[in-house]
């Protein structure tokens, strides 16, 4: 008889997992707390307009190739991709703003006509990103976090030295101009901490950004989590909403099942792709690996503070993604990092996906997603929401030169209590545990309980970290450990 196996969750690293697990040969029942699948990466439709509630960069497309391949796919046989040109822009004051295009040579002119001499700086810089994009595409991620060995191979040792430096430090060795330092040091917020504390290796970010470029598919993010919806059914996965994982029943450390909506359901294998905080509460005590301190001392991916909002009319001087970088982000950081708080003068990022995608939103009228990192925990009221909407909207307004306030069909929000509500997300963090020195892959929580058989984790907050991309590698791994524990 085939082996059952029960996944929580249905984000993108749970629905990576039963693929491969259902390929394997097991019988893969996933079940999702709410009623749609997607978890973070899901979709908001309203009023004729079409949102992605979560990410919106689709970057690292050779991932996504490589794990369709897995399966004999490619990404176009479920969702067609469009590179963006201009990938993005940043806005440093009122009518100035850097764009970014879709090469590395026309990024290298716009570095050029900032500070002379940059261009042949970032081509060298961009190099060394490129080496270890290559390095940690092959040799690293696709790693399961159990020793520090799988660190060490000849490439990485020759690298050493960029697992003690960090990102802000490389990038103003080499660039003196404060906006291109701030758009170099921009992908790494992907990962979850401040510059200061990402290690130099991650510049590989670098590349992913300015080497292989933004893309979107099209009808947005949402398409890729039907995508492996599709894929995950082809290969009888079953998947099930409304299926909120009350307790996962132990007995002498071994899974014996779980319970939904008060009915238990008999299994020896459980992977969790829900937050690992949370998955570990759904277990007795004696049987948690990691205790609420070990949890309050780590360093977490922010939260935000996002709106989706309906226009009445299309908004000029902007691009498909555009960040506000006006003000300082070192202050931004302190709020997030190191006195956490609401952030007196936020960065913020907005995307208007109807500028490339004419559906997600009525003809003449534009969708706006705007979103503020936040530090996770912070208290979260309707008063703050609605006093940070106003303060980004006169900053909008005055940086791009136009009226939107009076436009605004209509707005929701979503925040910390939300992340909370929705995904049982720790402190309301919105994507996980960042990838700081002292939280990279054997430093993270494990994908396989130490203390429980049968028991496994994925996602963001294990390895190999945060973002679409590393949840798919994620699912590949937990899945090849099952395999390995529990042979068919
Ligand atoms: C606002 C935002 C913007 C982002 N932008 C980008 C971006 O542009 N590019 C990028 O690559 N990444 C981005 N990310 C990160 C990326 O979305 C995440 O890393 C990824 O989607 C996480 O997938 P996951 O499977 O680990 O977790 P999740 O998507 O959180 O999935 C966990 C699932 O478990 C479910 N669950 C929780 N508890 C239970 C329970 N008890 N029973 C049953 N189900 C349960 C949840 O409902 C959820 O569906 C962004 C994230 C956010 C929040």
């Amino acid at each position: 008889m085939k082996k059952e196996i029960i996944i929580i969750g249905s984000g993108f690293s749970s629905l990576a997992a039963s693929c491969y697990l259902a390929k394997a040969g097991y019988n893969v029942t996933l079940l999702e707390k709410n009623n749609t699948i997607g978890g973070r990466a899901r979709q908001l439709v309203k009023d004729g307009f079409t949102f992605d509630i979560g990410p919106t960069w689709y970057w690292m497309p050779d991932v996504f190739e490589r794990f369709f391949n897995d399966f004999d796919k490619k990404p176009s046989d479920y969702y067609s991709l469009e590179k963006l040109n201009p990938a993005y822009s940043v806005y440093f004051g009122k009518n100035d703003y850097i764009t970014i295009e879709d090469t590395l040579a026309k990024i290298s002119e716009a570095f050029e006509k900032e500070e002379p001499g940059s261009s042949k700086k970032l081509n060298t810089f961009i190099e060394k990103a490129k080496s270890n994009y290559d390095i940690a595409i092959k040799d690293l991620v696709y790693n399961p976090g159990v020793s520090p060995l799988e660190l060490v191979t000849i490439a990485t040792i020759k690298k050493l030295d960029q697992f003690f430096s960090n990102i802000k430090r490389d990038v103003r060795k080499e660039f003196k101009n404060e906006r291109l330092v701030k758009i170099l040091e921009f992908p790494v917020l992907f990962l979850g901490a401040k510059p200061s504390d990402t290690p130099s290796f991650y510049s590989f970010m670098n590349y992913a950004d300015f080497g292989l470029g933004t893309f979107h598919p099209k009808k947005g993010m949402y398409q890729v989590i039907l995508a492996l919806e599709n894929l995950a059914k082809s290969l009888g996965v079953i998947i099930k909403t409304n299926a909120p994982i009350e307790k996962i029943i132990i007995e002498n450390n071994e899974v014996k099942g779980v319970i939904s909506n008060g009915k238990t359901i008999n299994t020896n294998i459980v992977v969790s792709g829900a937050d690992y905080h949370h998955t570990e509460t759904l277990l007795d005590k004696t049987y948690r690996q990691y205790s609420e301190s070990y949890w309050s001392k780590k360093t977490f991916a922010p939260s935000s503070l996002l709106f989706y909002v309906g226009f009445d009319k299309k908004i000029q001087n902007v691009n498909h993604h555009t960040l506000f970088f006006d003000v300082d982000f070192d202050v931004h950081a302190e709020a997030i990092y190191d006195t956490p708080k609401w952030p007196e003068e936020p960065l913020f990022y907005a995307s208007f996906p109807s500028i490339t995608d004419a559906n997600s939103a009525p003809e003449g009228k534009e969708a706006g997603i705007f979103l503020i990192p936040l530090a996770p925990g912070l208290e979260d009221t309707e008063a703050l929401r609605e006093a940070y909407f106003e303060k980004i909207m006169t900053r909008f307004e005055a940086l791009t030169s136009q009226n939107i306030k009076k436009h605004v069909i209509f707005k929701e929000s979503f925040c910390i209590n939300d992340f909370i509500k929705d995904y049982n997300s720790y402190k309301g963090n919105a994507y996980g545990m960042a990838n700081t020195i002292t939280q990279t892959a054997f430093l993270r929580p494990k994908l396989k309980s130490k203390k429980v058989k049968g028991l496994f984790f994925t996602g963001q907050l294990t390895v190999p970290g945060p973002g679409v991309p590393p949840s798919l590698i994620s699912g590949k791994l937990v899945a090849d450990l099952v395999t390995k524990h529990h042979s068919l």
